[in-house]
């Protein structure tokens, strides 16, 4: 007891800081945004437990065709595609989607984000992208939960990878049911004509990327495409999500 009374006291003014935000935290105690266990204040936004339990895909160090580009095979035309994290129910992953929907939760929409942009800036098939475009959402939801989640990661992609980032000049025209209980060629008809352009984005000759939050059957981001590419027949597109589930 009394060696940390003298420990405390040997704190340098560079220490301070730490300390403060220390008290910051004893006031205002962070929580792991999968399990809101506190965190210690060594901790951003995940516990250690939850950071571990984390499922990285490591799809940048294939060579060969990965799991997700798999997915749009005799479907859509991609450059390539990645995603970060294997989605697993009951997982961290699945926690950190739903805090990234339902919560505003920012901060770990770009944090993960930005790991998404390490992962990728060395490779040299993401180097001339010029573009990077959210999926977008409702209108309708966008204004009730105040942001677009894929934008949050788009922006944090960004941030580490210096590309631009450029909201899609389209809406979704119809309001989605929840498409959780629906089959696979249910979502399809479901989303297939939900998506109308507007004019004023310009893509044309560009490499564009779309950043989605989670990729499950596809369907929507097919949809989406096709609809692009029947504006811009000459652009090449390419596909960055957070999660998905294989
Ligand atoms: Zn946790």
């Amino acid at each position: 007891m009394i060696t940390k009374n003298r420990a405390l006291f040997k704190l340098k003014v560079s220490d301070l800081f730490p300390l403060k935000d220390r008290l910051f935290h004893l006031i205002f105690p962070e929580k792991c945004t999968a399990c809101s266990a506190e965190l210690s204040t060594s901790d951003r936004h995940l516990c250690p437990f939850c950071l571990l339990d984390l499922d990285y895909t490591y799809f940048e160090k294939y060579t060969e065709a990965t799991a997700v580009e798999k997915l749009f095979w005799g479907r859509v035309p991609i450059e390539q595609a990645y995603a970060h994290l294997f989605y697993r129910k009951g997982g961290s992953t699945q926690q950190i989607l739903h805090a990234l929907k339902y919560t505003y939760n920012g901060q770990i929409g770009r944090a993960f984000g930005k790991s998404i942009g390490q992962s990728l800036r060395q490779q040299q098939k993401w180097m001339d992208v010029d573009v990077l475009v959210p999926v977008p959402i409702h209108p309708k939801k966008e204004f009730t939960r105040g942001y677009n989640q894929s934008a949050l990661i788009a922006e944090g992609i960004s941030e580490s990878m210096g590309i631009p980032v450029q909201s899609l000049g389209l809406q979704k025209s119809t309001h989605t049911a929840s498409q959780t209980r629906k089959g696979r060629f249910l979502r399809w008809e479901n989303v297939q004509n939900n998506f109308s352009l507007s004019s004023q984005s310009d893509f044309t000759g560009k490499h564009i990327v779309f950043v989605d939050d989670v990729i499950t059957t596809g369907a929507t981001l097919e949809s989406l495409i096709r609809t692009v590419l029947d504006k811009y027949p000459d652009i090449r597109i390419s596909v960055i999500s957070l999660a998905f589930a294989a």
